[in-house]
């Protein structure tokens, strides 16, 4: 992305922060996105946007994290930026979350949609999918320095043996590729791996065919997949997701342990008789390790749409579970439905995290 000189010449280090103007404000963006962005910041600085929500029905905002890195492009390649914040930022989003807003829990939301409790106004529960060690090892830390519990929810056929989901395997492999053209094997589809819009659409097929597959299909699908990229196979050598210490180490200091499925596949594109399985298997995996009830679940989201649905939900309850996130945007309110509560995207930066959460409470589209 090129930079208008007009912008440039004002770029100078100055701190984010809550009453900071953001650097990206005054650089790096085209006239029309710095413009929105000075609208933004008015609505913000002059309150007006807080305004806005105070007039509305109070809603939670449930935040949707899935990574948190002290060095993010270290694995680039293997979870990629779009699912990760960087420690620093994320320090400073807890720091805000717990200054200007309520961190609530997973527990508080429940009670909230169920009509058995009131939340005060700016009420922001965090969650986390997928169960990536760093939850333990870089999040929960930064969270316990400023109060707040978060839910987490894991991929339990990652914890032994510790291989991370399948979507990161596919995503190493078409990253790291160096072929340039490859013919679909699913329906002979042609894609330039060299023009970005069909290695993306390559790499969405791929995913896409893999979501409703049973693990040890999903296994060989990557393997084969590795094969045709001419790509060695992956070996987890980061110790990218959760050992069972350290899912104990995160219900015993008081966040919540949630399930995220057994094997990270599309529940809402599947058979019955495998949602359960997902479903009751992952329930039960966890409470064998913690020793205790497990009860809110997390949709898996890769790729397809719808990521539930009437089935989902109805399963859902009947395994036990009380609560369910979703990837839709949305706040939850009163009388929601609990196995689908709504959830937003997680900037990773300071200023848009502000704006993405000012702006949801007061109804604004994302
Ligand atoms: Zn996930």
């Amino acid at each position: 992305m090129s930079y208008p000189p007009l912008w440039g010449r004002f770029s100078r280090p100055r701190p984010l922060g809550a009453d900071s103007l953001p650097e990206d404000l005054i650089v790096g963006d085209d006239v029309k996105t710095t413009f929105k962005r000075i609208i933004k910041r008015c609505l913000l600085v002059s309150g007006a946007i807080s305004t806005f929500a105070s007039l509305r029905q109070a809603g939670v905002v449930i935040l949707r994290y899935h990574s948190v890195l002290e060095n993010p492009q270290d694995l680039d390649d293997v979870i990629g930026c779009g699912i990760v914040h960087s420690a620093a930022v994320f320090e400073q989003q807890m720091q805000l979350l717990s200054e200007s807003f309520v961190p609530v829990t997973m527990d508080d939301v429940l009670d909230f949609a169920k009509c058995n409790k009131k939340i005060p106004r700016r009420a922001v529960a965090v969650t986390f999918d997928d169960g990536f060690a760093d939850n333990a090892t870089v999040a929960a830390p930064i969270m316990a320095r400023y109060g707040i519990r978060g839910a987490f929810y894991v991929t339990t056929g990652t914890i032994s043996p510790y291989q991370p989901p399948w979507f990161i395997a596919l995503r190493r492999a078409f990253r790291c590729s160096k072929r340039k053209e490859i013919v679909s094997p699913l329906d002979g589809t042609r894609f330039q791996l060299d023009v970005p819009q069909d290695h993306r659409q390559a790499f969405i097929q791929s995913c896409s065919h893999c979501a409703v597959l049973d693990l040890d299909e999903q296994i060989h699908w990557v393997a084969q997949v590795e094969k045709f990229l001419e790509i060695e196979s992956y070996q987890d050598k980061y110790g990218l997701m959760m050992t069972e210490e350290q899912i104990k180490g995160l219900h015993f200091a008081g966040h919540i342990v949630g399930s995220h499925t057994v094997s990270h596949p599309n529940v809402a594109h599947i058979s019955e008789s495998r949602i359960n399985v997902e479903l009751e298997h992952s329930k039960s995996e966890l409470e064998r390790v913690l020793g205790a009830e497990i009860v809110h679940f997390s949709y898996p989201s890769p790729i397809l749409q719808p990521h539930y649905d009437e089935r989902t939900i109805r399963l859902s309850r009947e395994v036990g579970y009380r609560t369910a996130v979703t990837c839709t945007h949305g706040l939850v309110y009163p009388g929601d439905e609990p196995l689908a509560c709504h959830r937003i995207f997680v900037p990773d930066n300071i200023a848009d995290f502000r704006w993405s959460i000012e702006s949801a409470l007061a109804g604004f589209p994302p």
